[in-house]
């Protein structure tokens, strides 16, 4: 623990740990000069993603026997973090992707998933998700399309209402009603690679923010090959790690956003103090009101992460405390980004509001706003108001 609070999530900007460095390298060389060319055109961080395969960032969190890097999710959340002060839409591919790989790693025990493990270690395989579907939103424990097993093969079509990347994924992990029989909740977990998958667009990703992630709506029909089907359901998978992981590396991305733009004004401040030797300018007040929202919003992160290995070593992710503290995360993360961008920009004035200024904030505050409602906020904040009401403790 010590170790982990001395490199990186607490002091981010002096990035140490081993993987948080690659990251951090990777955004200052790769996909910071990058993101706004990628926020502009709406297009995949191809340069970015192919930095993050050659450092062997996709198969970190595979363990070292399936050739991966042996991270740990403190490590990725690390590095996630590291990447989203400099460009969201890049570190939300790693997130994305390693809450796949995570799950490949804890739940993927058959010979093909151990094979497919393998080859992401291999060949830099790039993991997508299609487990949203339009008429259930963001309720993924609830799936409309269902696996046909009724002929060969076996096929699904899904109406996803977001994959991200989807066009540049070479596998995409995707819920399905067990059968066509089966209840709505009752799911099944699967992986498609590239060739056993089509998809038709059904819409643009023309949005405020998070432009680089390619996030549109797609038909997506599956050749799927049972032994690509998880052995548990998708029940067990996500309370069983996938869900807290996600919850951890996304909100990684939110603090990494609050971090960008409390570093612009930061910048902004050292800068009009050195206009005014002797005299501390009036909106240094104000950045030290924006670091104590960021050093509380840094440090629920650390927690809940350390909290996260703590549990996963002794096998009790699926905790209600937990639960209710990781949805807390991403509520009080997303909320802190938005925040924090709107105070940098108070502070930065007119040169944040310029989009061709060195201090402009218009890119921070537009993805900031991506991460109140994926997935809403609102949403979380229901799920733990009934929760707390069987709770005697909070
Ligand atoms: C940048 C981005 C990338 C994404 N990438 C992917 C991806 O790769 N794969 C994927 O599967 N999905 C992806 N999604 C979709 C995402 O996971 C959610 O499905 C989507 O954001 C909608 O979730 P929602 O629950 O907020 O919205 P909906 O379910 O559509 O809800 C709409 C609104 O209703 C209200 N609401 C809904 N339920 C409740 C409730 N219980 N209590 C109170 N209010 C409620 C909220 O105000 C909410 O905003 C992505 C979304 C974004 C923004």
């Amino acid at each position: 623990m010590t170790f982990e609070l001395n490199n990186g999530l607490v002091a981010p900007s002096e990035a140490a740990g081993k993987w948080e460095q690659i990251a951090w390298r990777i955004g200052v060389e790769v996909a910071g000069p990058a993101a706004d060319d990628v926020d502009r055109l709406a297009r995949f961080p191809a340069e970015a993603v192919e930095a993050i395969r050659s450092e062997m960032l996709l198969s970190a969190l595979l363990p070292e026997q399936l050739g991966g890097g042996g991270a740990s999710l403190v490590d990725l959340v690390a590095a996630v973090r590291a990447l989203a002060t400099h460009c969201a839409s890049s570190a939300l591919v790693l997130a994305m992707h390693s809450i796949e790989v995570y799950n490949i790693a804890r739940h993927g025990s058959t010979d093909a998933l151990r094979s497919l493990a393998r080859d992401i270690s291999a060949n830099g395989l790039l993991l997508a998700n299609a487990n949203s579907e339009v008429g259930v939103g963001g309720d993924v424990g609830r799936s409309i399309c269902a696996l046909d097993n009724t002929g060969t093969p076996w096929t699904l079509e899904k109406q996803a209402l977001a994959i991200s990347y989807g066009e540049n994924a070479d596998v995409i992990l995707t819920t399905a009603r067990r059968d066509p029989d089966a209840a709505e909740t009752d799911q099944v977990f699967i992986a498609t690679r590239r060739g056993d998958f089509d998809l038709e667009p059904t819409s643009e990703w023309d949005t405020l923010g998070l432009r680089g992630t390619c996030s549109r709506s797609f038909r997506l029909t599956v050749r799927v090959d049972p032994e690509l089907i998880f052995p548990v359901a998708f029940s067990t998978i996500a309370n069983d790690g996938s869900g807290q992981a996600r919850q951890l590396l996304l909100s990684a991305v939110w603090v990494g956003l609050a971090e960008a733009a409390a570093a612009k004004a930061h910048a902004y401040v050292r800068a009009a103090a050195r206009r005014s030797v002797g005299s501390t300018p009036p909106s240094a007040m104000r950045l030290a009101e924006i670091a104590a929202d960021l050093e509380a919003g840094r440090s629920l992160l650390v927690a809940q992460a350390l909290r996260f290995g703590w549990l996963e070593s002794g096998s009790d992710l699926e905790n209600a405390g937990f639960t209710i503290a990781l949805r807390n995360l991403k509520v009080t993360t997303s909320t802190l980004g938005t925040r924090t961008a709107t105070a940098a920009l108070g502070i930065c004035g007119i040169s944040g509001y310029k989009r061709d200024s060195e201090f402009s904030l218009d890119r921070i505050i537009r993805d900031a706003h991506g991460g109140l409602i994926m997935v809403s906020n609102d949403r979380y904040l229901a799920d733990n108001a009934q929760l707390l009401l069987a709770r005697k403790q909070l």
